[in-house]
C-alpha cells in the first residue's frame, strides 16, 4: 500500500503541472477564439467517382490562434465539447458554411455542404436548437435543405441513442441528409443502423488506407458496402490519398470519395477556382 501511496504521489508531479496548466491556457484561448471570431473554414470536395465531378463538399473548421499560430480540429474540438464551447462553435460553423454555399450558389455552382455536428449538439435542448438554428439559416441564405448534409460519428449514435435519433429525425424531416462519419471504427451492427434516418455511409480513412494491403480489411470494406448497397445508403470511402486507393474503392462500389488525391481542404475562394476549372474543361 506504501508502494502504491508513493506511485500515485508520483502521478502529481511537475509535468503533470505543466499537463493541467496547459488545458486551463488552452481552454482560456479557447474562449478568447470565440469571443474574437477567430476561425475559419476550409472545404474539401466529395467527388462522384462515376465521372470524377464534385458534387460537393465537407466543411472542415481551423482556429488562427495569436499565439500558437493555425490549430487542426484534433487539437480543441475535443475540449470545445467538453466544456460547452461547440454550441457557439458549431453555431458558428453552419452560419459561414450556407454563407459560402449562398455566394457559390449565386455563381452558378449547385454543390451539396456536408457539416459536421458533435454528440453534444445532438443531446436534448440542445438538438432543438441546432435544428432551429439550422432551418433558421437555410431560410436566410435560401438554401434548400436537400443541399445540405449533417454527419455524425459511428461513435456518436452509439453513446446516446434515443436523443439522438429525435434531433435526426428532425433534420432528415427538414429535407437535410445524414451522413455517418468514420464508419467502421465503432462496431454497430446492421439492425442497428437501419433503424436511423441516414443516407450516406462515410468509410473511415484507416480502412481505405489498408484496403490494399490488408484482404481481411479489403473484406471489411466490402462487407459495408454490401451493407449499405441493401440499405440503399450512398458510400463515400474517405482519405483517398492515391490512384491505386481510388480504383481499389471504385470497384469496390463506393459512389464518392473524398481524399487529397483529389483535392486537399482548401479556402472557398480556392474551392470556387476549383470547381470553375473542372466544368470549364
Ligand atoms: P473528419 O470529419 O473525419 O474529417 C476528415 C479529416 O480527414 C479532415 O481532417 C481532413 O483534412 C482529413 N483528410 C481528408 N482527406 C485526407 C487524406 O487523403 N489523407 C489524410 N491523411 N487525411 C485526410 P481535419 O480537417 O483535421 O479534421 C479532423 C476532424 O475534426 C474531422 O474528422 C472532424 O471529426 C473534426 N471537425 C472538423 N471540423 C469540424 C466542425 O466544424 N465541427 C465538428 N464538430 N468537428 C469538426
Ligand atoms: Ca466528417
Ligand atoms: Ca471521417
Ligand atoms: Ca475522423
Amino acid at each position: 500500500a506504501k508502494q502504491e501511496g508513493r506511485n500515485r504521489f508520483k502521478c502529481f508531479t511537475p509535468a503533470m503541472d505543466t499537463v493541467m496548466r496547459e488545458r486551463i491556457e488552452l481552454e482560456e484561448r479557447l474562449r478568447k477564439a470565440v469571443v474574437r471570431n477567430e476561425f475559419f473554414l476550409h472545404y474539401q470536395p466529395i467527388v462522384d467517382m462515376s465521372n470524377s465531378k464534385v458534387t460537393g463538399v465537407e466543411a472542415l473548421i481551423r482556429w488562427q490562434d495569436p499565439t500558437h499560430g493555425l490549430m487542426a480540429p484534433d487539437r480543441f474540438i475535443q475540449v470545445a465539447e467538453e466544456i460547452g464551447l461547440i454550441i457557439p462553435i458549431g453555431n458558428w460553423v453552419i452560419e459561414q458554411a450556407l454563407k459560402d454555399l449562398a455566394e457559390w450558389r449565386n455563381a452558378g455552382i449547385d454543390i451539396k455542404m456536408s457539416i459536421n455536428m458533435s454528440g453534444r449538439q445532438c443531446q436534448q435542448k440542445q438538438g432543438r436548437k441546432f435544428v432551429e438554428h439550422l432551418s433558421n439559416q437555410l431560410g436566410y441564405y435560401q438554401i434548400p435543405a436537400q443541399s445540405v448534409n449533417i454527419e455524425i460519428t459511428e461513435s456518436m449514435l452509439m453513446q446516446d441513442t434515443d436523443e439522438c435519433m429525435n434531433t435526426l429525425n428532425c433534420i432528415r424531416g427538414m429535407g437535410c441528409e445524414v451522413y455517418i462519419d468514420d464508419f467502421g471504427t465503432g462496431y454497430s451492427s446492421l439492425s442497428y443502423l437501419k433503424n436511423f434516418p441516414i443516407s450516406a455511409i462515410k468509410i473511415d480513412r484507416s480502412f481505405v488506407d489498408s484496403a490494399l494491403k490488408s484482404q481481411s480489411d479489403a473484406n471489411l470494406i466490402k462487407a459495408i458496402v454490401m451493407m449499405g448497397q441493401s440499405l440503399k445508403m450512398d458510400l463515400v470511402a474517405e482519405g483517398i490519398e492515391t490512384e491505386a486507393q481510388w480504383l481499389l474503392m471504385k470497384a469496390m462500389g463506393c459512389n464518392y470519395g473524398q481524399g487529397y488525391y483529389m483535392s486537399k481542404p482548401i479556402c472557398a475562394t480556392e474551392l470556387k477556382a476549383f470547381i470553375q476549372s473542372q466544368t470549364s474543361q
